[in-house]
């Protein structure tokens, strides 16, 4: 079923779903596009038309080979669409579900792009905000990188920031992700471009380990681990690898490393990791996070290739009682927790592999562990409930401050709880 977008542009299937429109495979005059049609509530919002139009230079700005380019913005009636360069591949998200994890050499690789992609942008005054295995594109009709990578794209650059209006974050309460937010934004703080690295670290431990270093159980546990816990090594990666990820998950956005600089230091360490097998990493402890149903009795059965998973991955809703995230929807849509929330949460840990030796979940040393944990969380949950809500009072309050990127170049004000 063929549909005109505008007089230029005609779309033909639907390539896939996201949580600010539908994405379609369309033809323009100069060939195949990608056309993202934003939901109608959102092209129906007059002030978010205007603020989509007013960014046009910004958001058509971006030509870089790891970035999927906006070509063309079109207003036509009820319609609001992004033409965008056409990506014949999958995203991230899709990757890791089939392997869970990555060979480090691939691993990186991606991650040099997406940090590639984020040197363009932060140098043009760009901050994307919502860098996640969702919004990286694998291009697979390209030639292989190495570890037999594909060419990874960033999508989605500036629309995170244009949707995001306070008016609109007030106003309803979207769920999704956490996992990728840096300490600063959860302490309301103004996302500047460490918080693209922070992201982009996240992701590269996710490829590396399987799962996020702070996700996983109730999001106020979540965002409370990204403020307040430290994360653990990864069995067997290599200790530049390892000095790298965790320099730029620093809580301290000023020691996290420059997008360009990551992306030099990353390419650096591909010769080393040629040919090393993905790491043989445990799944978290479900203690500390949110267990997965137990699998069905496997006795007698042959070992899964891929073990299922037994913590729940993925996003969690952030308002209680929301329903969970079955769209990915944009972790900048979220409201940051009120500090109850935040003290509330089940799980008050980073997810740490279980190391060799260590109790197995469900055992009474494991259990008698816990207890002594709890009480020690108990003390530190209520001194950060106390902290953040010094944090969420100045987010909400109106200083009318904005976004000030690296090279000094203003946009959008943040979101405000
Ligand atoms: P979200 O809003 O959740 O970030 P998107 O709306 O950007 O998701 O994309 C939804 C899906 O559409 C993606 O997962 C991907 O499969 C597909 N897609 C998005 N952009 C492109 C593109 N430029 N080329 C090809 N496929 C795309």
């Amino acid at each position: 079923m063929a549909r005109k977008i505008g007089s230029r542009y005609t779309a033909h299937q639907i390539l896939g779903r996201g949580s600010a429109g539908t994405v379609w495979l369309g033809e323009g005059p100069e060939g195949p596009v990608a056309i993202k049609l934003l939901r109608e509530d959102l092209a129906s919002d007059e002030e978010l038309v205007g603020r989509f139009v007013q960014e046009r230079t910004a958001l058509l700005g971006l030509d870089h080979p790891n970035v999927v380019s906006v070509r063309d913005l079109v207003v036509d009636g009820n319609d609001l669409a992004l033409i965008m360069d056409l990506v014949r591949g999958t995203d991230l998200r899709t990757r890791l579900d089939r392997d869970r994890r990555l060979a480090p050499e691939a691993a990186v690789a991606i991650a040099a792009d997406v940090a590639e992609a984020l040197a363009a942008a932060h140098a043009a005054g760009v901050v994307h905000r919502d860098v996640k295995p969702e919004n990286i594109l694998l291009d697979m009709q390209g030639p292989l990188g190495p570890g037999g990578s594909h060419h990874a794209l960033l999508t989605d650059f500036g629309v995170a920031k244009l949707i995001d209006i306070p008016k609109r974050t007030r106003t309803t309460k979207i769920i999704g992700t956490p996992d990728y937010l840096a300490p600063e934004i959860v302490e309301g703080l103004p996302p500047r471009a460490a918080v693209d690295i922070y992201a982009l670290a996240t992701v590269l431990y996710e490829l590396l380990a399987g799962f996020t270093p702070f996700g996983g159980g109730h999001p106020g546990a979540v965002l409370r681990r990204h403020v307040t816990e430290s994360v653990a090594p990864l069995p067997g990666i290599p200790d530049e690898l390892w000095q790298l990820v965790i320099q730029c998950l620093a809580k301290a956005p000023a020691s996290r490393l420059r997008a360009s600089e990551l992306a030099a230091r990353l390419r650096e360490l591909l010769p080393m990791l040629a040919g090393m097998p993905p790491l043989e990493v445990d799944e978290p402890d479900p203690e500390h996070g949110e267990a997965a149903p137990e699998e069905p009795d496997r006795a007698g059965a042959d070992p899964a290739p891929h073990p299922v998973p037994r913590v729940r991955r993925g996003a969690v809703p952030l308002v209680p009682g929301a329903r969970p995230d079955s769209n990915r929807d944009t972790h900048t849509s979220m409201r940051v927790p009120a500090p109850d929330e935040l003290a509330g949460g089940a799980h008050g840990t980073a997810r740490v592999p279980r190391p060799t030796g260590a109790p197995r979940p469900g055992s009474a040393r494991a259990r008698a562990a816990a207890r002594r944990r709890r009480i020690t969380l108990t003390v530190a949950g209520t001194a950060l409930a106390a902290a953040l809500g010094v944090g969420a009072w100045l987010a909400t309050s109106d200083d009318g401050s904005t976004d000030q990127p690296e090279n000094g170049t203003t946009t959008s004000a943040p979101a405000r709880p």
